[in-house]
């Protein structure tokens, strides 16, 4: 067994652990924490969740507000590259707004 000391890094705002420190800055530009990486429709009322099939056969979750009557999807899906990758999964979709005017509080979180 080998030892060894390593600095690790820590996202500012989850908390989260990194070996590698490029890998904890890139993480905290798009960490869900960040104040304005936030979406409220995780914790909306209106927020559906539901299991898809996507292109390549792999079953991925989707999000639909009830109250606007769109599909949505989070910041996360643009830098994964899942929006350039299945363009016809969430064509009519929109990103979940940071700044929401429909959004109510759910009594359960959506996830
Ligand atoms: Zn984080």
């Amino acid at each position: 067994m080998k030892s060894s000391t390593k600095a690790i890094h820590q996202c500012d705002h989850c908390g989260k652990h990194y070996l590698v420190k490029f890998a904890c800055e890139k993480h905290e530009q798009f960490c869900p924490r960040k104040a304005e990486n936030f979406t409220p429709c995780f914790t909306c009322k209106h927020l559906i969740k539901s299991e898809i099939i996507v292109g390549d056969g792999r079953s991925s979750r989707a999000y639909t507000c009830d109250k606007m009557g769109v599909g949505v999807y989070p910041p996360k899906a643009v830098r994964v590259g899942v929006i350039d990758k299945y363009p016809d999964q969430f064509k009519d979709h929109i990103q979940m707004p940071f700044n929401c005017t429909v959004q109510e509080p759910a009594t359960e979180p959506a996830f």
